[in-house]
Formats: structure tokens, C-alpha cells, sequence
């Protein structure tokens, strides 16, 4: 399997994805923590709220009390925990001395190191670092999800069953290691598990069946 090419089919198949939607590195982190366990359109109300309030900014975030940063952010549910997961981050980015301008964090240590931290802040597992590391700082930290796991299980990359580091660390094998390729492969990955990688897959219409060994086990619809 050419996992440079299941890019390029894919890139070819749905164009550019222009992720992660965000006007400042700050939003992206912001966004990163809210769209835990939800969908995307209630984390764009969420964030309108924060910004209709001047409250997008890691000083106004810690500024808030906890009842009114969970009223504004309460359309991305589960709202308290995150309320709590939000303040923690802009606490460490606080502590880091980055408030003003959170993507000066990518300057402050090596990826690894920086993940490391971030993976020690509060609700901040390694899907959600990685977002940041790769959407919010421009670092080449491949993001994982279940939409990657569930195609590249069927497309034969993965068993299934790896820990989210081994994919990753396959990612990165598979690949040079390039903020923007990273970045368009995992928005094209999430693209094809919403369109026709699903639980029931349509192979049918994927720009991936040519290529796709778990296509050919099931009968075409
Ligand atoms: S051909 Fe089917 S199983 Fe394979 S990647 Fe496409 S939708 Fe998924």
C-alpha cells in the first residue's frame, strides 16, 4: 500500500480541505479542546459566543468565572468538563508566557518535548495535542482519529487493534515529515470517513476502491 498515493487519489477526489477552521492559532487550540466528543457545528457556536463576548483570549478565558465560561461555551456539551479543560490550558499557556501570542509555544522546545507538556495539561489527550501541535503550531505531529483507524483498517494499513501511538508512529514512517501533508491527509481522511467510509462503507462511490482490499469482500451498492 502507497500511503502517498491514497493522498493523492484522495486530494485528486475532494480537493484541498483548508483545515483547521480558525482565524488565530488560538482558536484552533480553543477548538481543539470543544470539539471533544461533539460535532463541529455546535464547537463554531461555542466559539461565536466566546467571541461575541471578547472572551476568545487565554486572559479573558481565565478571567471568566467558571458558571460564565460554561454558559458560552455550553452549545459544545459537556460543558463544566470543559470549562475546567479550557482553563487548564490557558492556565499552562499563561505559565509558558505565551498568552498574548500562543504560537510562540512551537518556539519554545523540540515536538517532543512540547507534546510531552501538553499531554500533562489537564483533559489534553493525544488526539487533541497533536491538533494543536499540527493545526495550531504548525508542527508535523500526525493526527489520529476514529475515522483513520476504521479506513486504514480496511484499507489494509492497520489491524485495528494498535495503540493510537503506533499509528501515528506508522504515519509517520509511511511519510516525509511535512506540516502540510500532514495537515490535508488527516482533514482528506476525515472527508473520506464521513462520505463513504462510514460504518456501513459506500465503496461503491470511493475514490479509494480500486485499491481497497475490504471493497472487494462486500457486495457493491
Ligand atoms: S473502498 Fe470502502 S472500505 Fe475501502 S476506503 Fe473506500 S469506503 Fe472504506
Amino acid at each position: 500500500m502507497n500511503w502517498m498515493a491514497l493522498h493523492d487519489a484522495l486530494l485528486d477526489h475532494f480537493g484541498p480541505q483548508h483545515w483547521w477552521p480558525g482565524e488565530t492559532p488560538f482558536e484552533v487550540m480553543v477548538g481543539a479542546v470543544l470539539t471533544q466528543n461533539t460535532a463541529w457545528t455546535h464547537v463554531e457556536r461555542a466559539i461565536s459566543a466566546l467571541k461575541a463576548n471578547d472572551a476568545l483570549s487565554v486572559r479573558a478565558i481565565l478571567a471568566l468565572p467558571d458558571t460564565e465560561l460554561a454558559a458560552l461555551i455550553r452549545p459544545a456539551g459537556y460543558f463544566n468538563v470543559k470549562t475546567r479543560r479550557l482553563k487548564a490550558l490557558c492556565q499552562f499557556l499563561l505559565e509558558c508566557g505565551v498568552a498574548e501570542a500562543p504560537e510562540q509555544l512551537a518556539e519554545q522546545a523540540p515536538l517532543p518535548e512540547l507534546r510531552a507538556r501538553l499531554l500533562a495539561v489537564h483533559g489534553v489527550g493525544e488526539e487533541t495535542a497533536d491538533s494543536i501541535l499540527l493545526y495550531a503550531l504548525g508542527l508535523p505531529s500526525f493526527v489520529v482519529d476514529a475515522y483513520t483507524r476504521r479506513s486504514f483498517t480496511r484499507l489494509g494499513g492497520l489491524t485495528g487493534d494498535e495503540s493510537y501511538a503506533a499509528i501515528q508512529r506508522r504515519f509517520h514512517a509511511e511519510l516525509p515529515a511535512d506540516r502540510r501533508l500532514f495537515n490535508e491527509f488527516h482533514a482528506l481522511i476525515v472527508a473520506l470517513g464521513k462520505h463513504y467510509c462510514r460504518p456501513k462503507p459506500r465503496c461503491v462511490d470511493c475514490p479509494l476502491l480500486a485499491v481497497c482490499p475490504h471493497a472487494k469482500t462486500l457486495p457493491l451498492r
